[in-house]
């Protein structure tokens, strides 16, 4: 067996992994690549391998930079399925029609432009109709469960605590009579967030493909975040001033809702309005609510015994519309408005950041990760000025960052997760799904544990794992 990697190689997105048997390639994830446009583009549009051959994909979880190149790779002529949990085949109906509906937007804007120049126009990466079709190439499972995955090869989802319906993939080979187990993290979460089951701790493998967000960085406890969105939601309203939070559709937004909750109810903040205000945060709410399966034991306990929906208390509106969206400029007051995208890049976010970022009364609440060149990096690294639909603005109000919310393990807990593997049978440890100095610092880390086979592998560079 090999393995070639594609995505996600010192970096972060377009996560892409190439497992390849003696007759058969099956691809982990197939993300796609954000950051600067072309280079993006370049590297979402070529896949470097034949997709007519790759007669299986696993998918490890629903977001955008694992799964968002699925409808191109369909539309390219793969034909297998994309095995994945149920859960995260339903947030994909969602989201990878969403992604389709911004690839249609910014190829009609970079073609307004190239109209005007007399360029040639382009297509988008796919269209609405390309991600609708690719849902008939899925098939959902529920964690624990071995499924058959091509000839000699089965994988079992365990649970990866990072977004509803996460999964790490562990992939059983049997060839020539040996047998290997190769654990393929995807993205690992952190104990004790909320909603979602705490990571599954995997002991018996071969080899080992991990993800290095933050393989170099230390989060606050997760038991911090309360008291800490407490604080910032009190101190922003004492100042007459709104919170704005750009947070992925999927995770971060649910997570947010479920923490302002307990904070109303424990009285600990202020009354104010929580406007969630993303159509796709709406459609992605139902699927939780649809995914009992997935929920630890007090989320479960809130729904069934307490008969409260933590995702739709009183003082939270979700938004649909347009005009309503429009409308949340003209409020008076403070309020608390949770928008997509994620790392400012698209969407309603953009908006709000135009019309609050120069007021020093508001918050500007960072809680996920920023990849390089978004605009969301920027008002982390709290540049004077950001461009924002092409114009300038001065970045005036008070930028926090919560890194404990983050729904990926820090340094401490990768290690902690890699220290309870059977180091004496793992034979490799390749390093993903991180940026340059996170991943050698992984790296360094595991080495101290007393580990030697780590690797950091480049694009296209192929492992033998026999
Ligand atoms: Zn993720
Ligand atoms: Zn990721």
């Amino acid at each position: 067996m090999k393995i070639q990697f594609w995505g996600a190689v010192r970096t972060v997105t377009g996560s892409r992994h190439l497992v390849m048997t003696e007759n058969r390639k099956i691809l982990l994830d197939c993300g796609l690549f954000q950051g600067h446009r072309q280079e993006a583009n370049e590297k979402n549009q070529n896949f470097h391998f034949d997709p007519a051959e790759i007669s299986s994909m696993i998918l490890s979880h629903a977001h955008i930079d694992h799964s968002g190149n699925i409808p191109h790779l369909v539309r390219s002529g793969f034909q297998g399925n994309i095995h994945a949990t149920s859960a995260t085949l339903d947030l994909c109906s969602v989201m990878l029609r969403d992604s389709a509906h911004i690839q249609e937007k910014d190829a009609e804007y970079v073609n307004k432009k190239h109209a005007r120049k007399g360029l040639p126009l382009v297509e988008p990466l796919y269209t609405t109709e390309d991600a609708r079709q690719s849902l008939n190439s899925f098939v959902g499972y529920g964690y624990n469960r071995w499924f058959f995955v091509a000839n000699g090869v089965k994988a079992i989802f365990r649970e990866a605590g990072h977004i509803l319906g996460s999964a790490q993939v562990l992939l059983e080979v049997n060839e020539n009579g040996r047998q290997t187990r190769l654990l393929f993290t995807g993205d690992l979460g952190r104990k004790h967030i909320p909603i979602l089951r705490d990571p599954f701790q995997v002991e018996e493998i071969d080899y080992l493909i991990i993800e290095s967000t933050y393989g170099g960085r230390y989060h606050a406890p997760v038991t911090e975040v309360k008291n800490e969105l407490a604080a910032v939601v009190s101190r922003t309203v004492a100042r007459g001033g709104k919170i704005i939070v750009p947070a992925f559709s999927v995770g971060r937004t649910q997570e947010l809702v479920y923490y302002l909750h307990e904070l109303f109810n424990e009285k600990k903040i202020p009354e104010i309005p929580i406007f969630v205000d993303s159509p796709l945060s709406v459609n992605v709410t139902e699927v939780f609510r649809l995914h009992p399966e997935c929920y630890d034991a007090e989320t479960e306990d809130l729904f069934l015994r307490h008969n409260e929906d933590p995702f739709g208390f009183e003082r939270l509106q979700y938004i649909r519309k347009v005009e309503e969206s429009k409308q949340l400029n003209n409020h008076k007051g403070s309020c608390i408005i949770i928008s997509a995208s994620g790392m400012c890049e698209a969407g309603r976010i953009l908006h709000h950041l135009k019309n609050n970022i120069e007021n020093p009364a508001n918050t500007i609440l960072i809680v996920g990760y920023m990849a390089q060149n978004t605009l969301g990096r920027k008002l982390v690294e709290r540049w004077k000025k950001v461009k924002i639909f092409g114009e300038q603005y001065d970045l005036r109000s008070e930028v926090v960052v919560m890194n404990a919310f983050s729904a990926h393990a820090d340094r401490r807990e990768l290690l902690d997760y890699i220290s309870h593997l059977n180091l004496t049978r793992l034979k490799g440890i390749y390093l993903v799904h991180g940026e340059e100095d996170q991943i050698e610092a992984l790296k360094d880390g595991i080495q101290e544990l007393g580990y030697q086979r780590v690797y950091i592998p480049v694009e296209g560079e192929i492992y033998d794992l026999t």
